[in-house]
């Protein structure tokens, strides 16, 4: 049985699932959903640090080994005021509602599309993975691939991350990097004298750093033409405790952050960063989500199949991160679904119905090549 994509990203949109609360409501009627579909589906959940259970569902249709996994997260970003984010609306050919764009609707639109194919025809597995805390650092996925036994016992071949890229396939994005930088001093009232200010001890670094802002816009070996802007959008914000003015600042926190790119000597510019501040016998350390980028040869064969399941004669690089960073060590992977990610985050978040029922289509015409003869 086949179901409506635009009644079901509906359904999804209507079952709250913002990503501080429990996605459990709607994990159980995904669950069902997919074991409709013909999936057998596995179950991993965990208690986050707030104790709100997260669920994670990983799907497998078919036997043999390889086939294609689409891969997407239940939980959405807060639903805000001025809207009603989870009573969805259909209006003007867009379906309105919190998660109908990131990513609700494109997950609807894998579950139609498999579910057209009756397991008999599917000569290669097919999986279908959706995760929890996507909106917090990943969580979920970083979860799955260490342990779902479905994808870690015979991992699929493919991986088609299923965020809204308006359907055109993508085969880069860049990651992020942080770095935190601490200055110490001594909190004393002015009048006294007695303070030391790390203010004034972090100053002379951060005079560095400008310099090497300058660097980074300017200098072409920390660049990569293949994105757009090509430059790494390195950025300094700075906390001093907002001490008042007759008070010494005790401690100065500079972090500063740039978006990782591949061929753009991303880990020397971090490097670059940390020397400088040991110089200054500052307190440093690296974290964030790592430095990973996403990146697959546009000459990949995934790539090359989901350009002729699009009919988009060549894919693209974006500006914004996916759970693509974490699955392309496992899987050749590629990031590609309906909708705009300008709509993601948004009140009024929208997805175009026209483009969701196209993404039935696209997804089908993946399954039948990658999972089909
Ligand atoms: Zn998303």
């Amino acid at each position: 049985m086949s179901r409506n994509v635009v009644e079901l990203a509906a359904q999804l949109v209507a079952i709250q699932s913002e990503t501080p609360q429990s996605n459990r409501p709607v994990s159980d009627f995904l669950k069902g959903v997919l074991e409709e579909a013909g999936f057998e589906v596995e179950e991993l959940s965990y208690i986050d640090p707030n104790g709100e259970e997260k669920v994670n569902l990983v799907g497998k249709k078919g036997g043999g080994s390889g086939g294609l996994g689409l891969f997407s997260h239940s939980d959405t970003v807060p639903g805000n005021v001025g809207w009603e984010p989870f009573a969805p609306e259909v209006k003007d050919g867009k379906l309105y509602g919190r998660g109908s764009c990131d990513m609700k609707g494109p997950l609807a639109a894998t579950i139609v599309a498999a579910s057209r194919f009756p397991t008999e025809q599917l000569t290669k597995p097919l999986f279908i993975a959706v995760t929890s805390d996507e909106e917090n650092g990943h969580t979920g996925s970083h979860f799955i691939v260490a342990e779902s036994k479905t994808l870690t016992s015979d991992w699929p071949e493919f991986c088609v991350v299923c965020e809204p890229s308006e359907l055109i396939p993508v085969y880069a994005h860049k990651g992020g990097a942080r770095i935190s930088v601490t200055a110490r001093g001594i909190a004393a009232h002015t009048s006294t004298d007695k303070g030391e200010s790390a203010n004034f001890k972090i100053a002379p670094f951060l005079a560095e750093m400008a310099e090497l802002a300058q660097l980074f816009k300017t200098d072409k070996r920390f660049q990569n033409d293949e994105f757009s802007p090509p430059t790494n959008g390195f950025n300094l914000v700075l906390n001093d405790g907002g001490v008042p003015l007759n008070v010494t600042a005790d401690k100065t926190v500079a972090t500063l952050g740039l978006r990782a790119m591949p061929n753009a000597a991303t880990e020397e510019a971090i490097q670059m960063v940390v020397e400088r501040a040991k110089a200054h016998n500052l307190e440093t350390e690296v974290s964030g989500t790592g430095f990973s980028h996403f990146y697959v040869s546009p000459d990949s064969p995934l790539v090359q199949a989901a350009c002729r399941a699009t009919g988009v004669e060549r894919a693209v690089t974006v500006p914004y991160g996916t759970e693509a960073v974490t699955y392309q060590a496992h899987m050749q992977s590629v990031v590609l679904g309906p909708g705009n990610i300008a709509q993601a985050h948004t009140v009024g978040e929208f997805i175009d119905i026209a483009q969701l029922e196209e993404a039935v289509e696209v997804y089908g015409r993946l399954i039948d090549e990658l999972c089909g003869n």
